[in-house]
């Protein structure tokens, strides 16, 4: 039976990264993707940057930002990272990934209007993911690797702590198939896709949340290498969820379906209940709390209110706002409480009564009184005809929980030793890095940091 160096499981960031590298040093590399081939590359084909550390600005970052500023960064939105020795080494790293990346095919640009403010930190990708993946898929099959689309592996072999070969389920009812490898590197996402896992965790309120990208990342993998023996790390509950249109598609409607209207005026549940401080922060370092907020709410919608003044202040929504010449009317056409609503507004109105000029790049202090929840800055009133309405759902773009790796991405077992030639890269090892919080970016930095060093070992420990 044929057998192959080294197998990578998955079809995005992680696993192409995984798969050039380890084609460096062996022969006879095979990526096995559950995606055909029009759907590959997972949720980084959605992705649009990436954050690397760097020591000065160039045509594309537009200043320094260091291995230390980077890492204090991360302990901010984490308050620590499940393993330091990882996050760090996946800092240095990622100094050199622009390099990397641009020899195997990434092309750059300048940060996207709206998005300048991560100029500093982070590279923009010419095209966005769905270009870069591409352009891997290309270098990739330039370098003899060989692919398999449309290939769910539902079991990895594993005899006394190695693996041996993949099972990659029939399309046609027929038995599944069995693929031999010296190594493997499991680089298949998390488990953001599946409805029913994440209603364990998050009981019915999961039915309603929005799937931002691929439906293929169920953490089926994941699943295996726990039952397997693997050691978890990262809890169940912590996921990137942010504020998606409500009417979006319930899977891989991408970054489109984003809406950054909170900041600009208020939010309601369906009592019609504000339920948050809109103005907590600047919007870069809150989006991604939102959709937990939303996923706590009756039946996980609520609505963003803006009047006149500010609907045209954010990038444009996928789905035109609903419009109304006063806020009774909104209420109806949202089908909030009438009264409740209105109550809200005035209470909220009143607390912002007098304020004007904000300025959205600071925090500019421009606070409610009197009003609980406050809203601590941009609280301009909500008064100026028309109203508008826009529906928001909990939007899960990835989860935490994964596979506890060494320093050379080998998957760890429950015992604290590494299986000898498992290795694991991308969302599924996530939370030896991320444990709560979010910094925009780090996730392809995670995909690619990782990607490279597991394929860099395991076609080192096959050649070997
Ligand atoms: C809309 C959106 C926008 C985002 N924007 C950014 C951004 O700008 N910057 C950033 O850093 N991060 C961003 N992210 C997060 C980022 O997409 C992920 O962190 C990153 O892509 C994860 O890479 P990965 O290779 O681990 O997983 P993925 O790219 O999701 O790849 C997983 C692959 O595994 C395959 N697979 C799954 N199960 C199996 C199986 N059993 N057998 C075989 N194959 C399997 C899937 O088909 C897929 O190809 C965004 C996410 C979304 C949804």
């Amino acid at each position: 039976m044929d057998q192959y160096d080294v197998i990578v499981i998955g079809g995005g960031n992680a696993a192409l990264c995984a798969a050039m590298a380890a084609r460096h040093r062996v022969d006879k590399v095979l990526v096995l993707e559950r995606a055909p081939i029009h759907m590959r590359g997972g949720n980084s084909r959605h992705t649009r940057n990436i954050r690397c550390a760097h020591s000065s600005a160039d045509k594309f970052f537009s200043g320094p930002y260091t291995d230390e500023e980077f890492m204090a960064d991360l302990t901010a939105v984490t308050g620590g990272p499940a393993n330091v020795d990882l996050a760090r080494f996946m800092i240095r790293q990622s100094n050199q990934l622009p390099r990397w990346m641009g020899e195997h095919g990434a092309s750059w640009q300048q940060p996207l209007a709206g998005t300048l403010h991560l100029g500093r930190t982070n590279r923009w990708f010419l095209g966005g993911g769905k270009y870069l993946l591409n352009a891997y898929y290309r270098t990739a099959e330039r370098m003899g690797i060989a692919f398999r689309y449309d290939a769910f592996v539902e079991d990895l072999i594993v005899e006394n702590d190695r693996f041996e070969a993949a099972v990659v389920k029939s399309n046609n009812g027929g038995p599944p198939e069995v693929i031999r490898g010296k190594a493997v590197v499991v680089a298949a996402g998390g488990f953001e896709a599946n409805l029913k896992w994440l209603e364990e965790i998050w009981g019915e309120a999961a039915r309603n949340f929005i799937v931002r990208g691929t439906p293929l990342n169920d953490g089926a993998m994941l699943a295996n290498l726990l039952k397997k023996g693997a050691k978890s790390i990262g809890t169940a509950k912590a996921i990137h969820a942010i504020a998606v249109d409500a009417r979006s598609p319930k899977y891989d409607g991408g970054i489109v379906t984003r809406l950054d209207s909170v900041v600009f005026g208020v939010v309601v549940n369906k009592l019609g209940l504000r339920f948050y401080n809109e103005g907590e922060d600047i919007w870069p370092k809150r989006y991604a709390i939102w959709g937990g907020l939303i996923a706590a709410q009756p039946d996980q919608i609520a609505y963003s209110i803006v009047d006149s003044k500010t609907v045209n202040k954010f990038l444009p929504p996928l789905f035109k706002p609903y419009k109304a010449n006063t806020l009774e009317e909104l209420a109806a056409i949202l089908g909030v409480p009438v009264s409740a609503f209105i109550e809200t507004m005035a209470a909220y109105n009143r607390g912002a009564a007098g304020n004007s000029n904000v300025r959205m790049q600071v925090l500019d202090g421009l606070t409610t009184t009197g009003v609980t929840p406050p809203k601590t800055n941009w609280a301009l009133p909500v008064d100026q005809p028309p109203f508008y309405g826009l529906p928001l759902a909990p939007g899960i773009t990835f989860t935490y929980l994964g596979v506890a790796v060494d320093e050379c991405a080998r998957v760890m077992d429950t015992a604290g030793r590494p299986f000898k030639n498992v290795y694991a890269a991308g969302e599924i090892m996530s939370g030896n890095v991320l444990t709560k919080g979010y910094l925009g970016g780090i996730g392809m930095t995670i995909g690619a940091v990782f990607g490279e060093l597991a394929g860099r070992e395991a076609g080192t420990n096959a050649g070997s």
